[in-house]
């Protein structure tokens, strides 16, 4: 039954990741989420880890797998922005933003092969976001971060693929969160123009996506960028 498979969502105190975890516990998948602060929803182990920190990642793992089991399904969700103009950009604001969204993917999804490899089966799904293909103005960092999940998950499918491993990237687009409530309103309502839906999506269809992408029925899904988008990227 793939609904014993124990799940990881990192940054699942809230947002999207908090949505992903909500709707595995409705599954009735054994979830853990890490968080830096807060705690996953009802149903779930919190544990806490930092993603730019390995030992902090490994630890997490650890505590994971005595409390529920190895995991089976990993989702790394943890990210962030450091919006800014190229120009004004600053090494660090560069460095963080890959570090935490495409570095944090590697630590995570290293240690959780570990356990898939030795089960041969495992699902690895990674938050990649419309930006990485599209582009957009006033993010080279987070773009590069996103674009760079999608090189991690085909060569990853290249690697571990025979193994019963898949590994797939969701692109979400405009979601309503704590990251996009930030943007200015002007920004929001030029976005929403250019969106074929009309709209911004709910977290929670961007995470009966990703359940779908843990179940059986996505056995022979790999290497694939599934956009969550509205029609925004038009497939990319
Ligand atoms: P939020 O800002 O609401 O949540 C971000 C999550 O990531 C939080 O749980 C946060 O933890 C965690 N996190 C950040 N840095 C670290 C770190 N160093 N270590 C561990 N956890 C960390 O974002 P969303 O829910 O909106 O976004 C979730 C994912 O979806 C991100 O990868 C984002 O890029 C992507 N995405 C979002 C879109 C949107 O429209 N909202 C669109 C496309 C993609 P803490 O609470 O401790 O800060």
């Amino acid at each position: 039954m793939s609904a014993d498979r124990v799940v990881l969502v990192t940054g699942g105190n809230r947002g999207i990741g908090r949505a992903i975890a909500e709707r595995f516990v409705a599954a009735g998948y054994p979830v853990a989420v890490t968080a830096r602060s807060g705690q996953g929803p009802e149903g779930t182990l919190t544990v806490r880890a930092d993603v730019t920190d390995a030992a902090s990642v490994d630890a997490a793992f650890s505590e994971v797998e005595q409390q529920l089991g190895p995991v089976a399904v990993v989702v790394a969700n943890a990210g962030i922005t450091k919006d800014t103009l190229l120009l004004r950009m600053t090494e660090d604001d560069f460095d963080s933003v890959v570090d935490t969204n495409l570095g944090g993917t590697f630590r995570v999804v290293k240690r959780a092969s570990k356990g898939m490899l030795k089960a041969r089966w495992g699902r690895v799904i990674l938050i990649s976001s419309v930006v990485g293909l599209y582009g957009s103005a006033g993010q080279i960092n987070y773009a590069s971060s996103k674009a760079g999940l999608v090189g991690f998950a085909r060569s990853l499918t290249r690697e571990l693929g025979a193994r019963g491993i898949t590994a797939n990237v969701v692109a979400p687009g405009f979601i309503e969160t704590e990251m996009t409530a930030e943007l200015p309103e002007e920004k929001k309502a030029e976005y929403k123009k250019a969106i074929p839906a009309g709209r911004y999506a709910s977290a929670d269809e961007v995470a009966g996506v990703v359940t779908w992408l843990a179940s059986e029925d996505a056995a022979y899904i790999s290497g694939a960028v599934i956009p969550v988008d509205g029609g925004l990227g038009m497939g990319h």
